[in-house]
């Protein structure tokens, strides 16, 4: 592992769309599959991460290892298929496979998720997934200390779902099929999709990390937070977005306990207007302090791990 890029005592807040977090003790970038493996496999129960853009990092750090993914870009187009690292960034992707005339890629335009984060949470918008054009999925299993290849069906994909989050299985790299598309009517509907973003989304200059909540069966959270008067809660460090009810942005130096603290608020308001509890898409990673501990077991009702 001696020529694989580590930082130590890095600070990841950086590296985070939320713009917060603290000191990791080591931070590996791997450039490849091989790379990769070789860390996952040396390691002592790392954690793995894309672009960081659905994570809340503890603003405590973090004592595990941590292996951020986004300088392995391979990228290699086979007529309609595309085969990808898993540090591949949805928006060049995008770019790539109109550049290509193929469609399936326009709704990665406007997100900054990594493809391993997006498999990982099965992200979409606009109508489309990246459970629709996924064929093959290139995974480590801890279990079996193996590489698998999982079929589409074997991701077990739902709703910001997918067979990752078990915990077994670590994504290296997967394959798609797109379909053969006119270039103009791709650009068409990519600028669509970023024109549609301006307004119900915060720009990456109001640091937040996307969705705060999923959406419940057949309502949005959105609706339900602005209808229960969440837009009101703007605090020193943090504040639900007036655009949006569901994003919360970062005011600058606000800590993981700022946003955890706001989460709950908002949960509890929907739950005592409605009787519906939201569940959180953000995931939390590193260390908790004792009261973070405390908000993420009623928020979340249990420790991720
Ligand atoms: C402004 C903004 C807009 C957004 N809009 C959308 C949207 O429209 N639709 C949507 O679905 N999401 C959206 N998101 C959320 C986010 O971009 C997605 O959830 C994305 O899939 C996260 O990818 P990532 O690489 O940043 O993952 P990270 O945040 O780095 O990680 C997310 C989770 O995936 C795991 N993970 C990452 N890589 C791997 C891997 N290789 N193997 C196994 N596990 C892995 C991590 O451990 C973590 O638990 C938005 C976020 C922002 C900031």
């Amino acid at each position: 592992m001696n020529n694989i890029e580590c930082k130590e005592n890095y600070e990841i807040k950086n590296l985070t769309s939320f713009k917060i977090g603290g000191l990791v003790e080591k931070i590996y970038f791997p450039k490849n599959q091989t790379e990769f493996l070789k860390l996952i496999r040396g390691l002592n129960n790392p954690i793995i991460l894309g672009n960081c853009s659905n994570v809340l990092f503890s603003s405590q750090g973090c004592r595990r290892p941590i292996i951020c993914t986004t300088k392995m870009c391979n990228i290699e187009f086979r007529g309609t298929k595309v085969l990808v690292d898993c540090g591949v960034k949805g928006p060049l992707l995008s770019q790539k496979a109109h550049e290509n005339r193929l469609s399936g890629f326009e709704f990665m335009i406007g997100f900054p998720g990594s493809i391993g984060g997006n498999l990982f949470m099965n992200a979409g918008a606009h109508n489309q997934s990246i459970s629709d054009t996924l064929t093959l999925a290139c995974l480590y299993d801890k279990e079996r200390d193996d590489i698998v290849y999982l079929s589409n069906k074997e991701m077990n994909f739902g709703y910001r779902q997918s067979i990752l989050q078990t915990g077994r299985y670590i994504a290296l790299g997967a394959e798609f099929d797109l379909k053969r598309e006119n270039p103009e009517v791709i650009k068409g509907l990519m600028d669509r999709n970023l024109e549609f973003r301006k307004n119900i989304q915060p720009p990456l200059t109001y640091p937040n990390a996307g969705s705060v909540f999923k959406n419940p069966e057949n309502d949005s959270a959105g609706r339900l937070l602005d209808k229960a008067g969440v837009k009101d809660y703007d605090f020193s460090r943090v504040a639900v977005w007036q655009k949006h009810a569901n994003f919360i942005i970062n005011k600058g130096e606000a800590t993981s306990e700022d946003v955890l603290e706001l989460m709950l608020l908002m949960q509890k308001k929907v739950k005592n207007t409605y009787t519906i509890e939201l569940i959180p898409e953000i995931r939390y990673i590193g260390d908790m302090n004792k009261h973070e501990e405390e908000i993420c077991q009623e928020l979340y009702k249990k420790i991720q791990k």
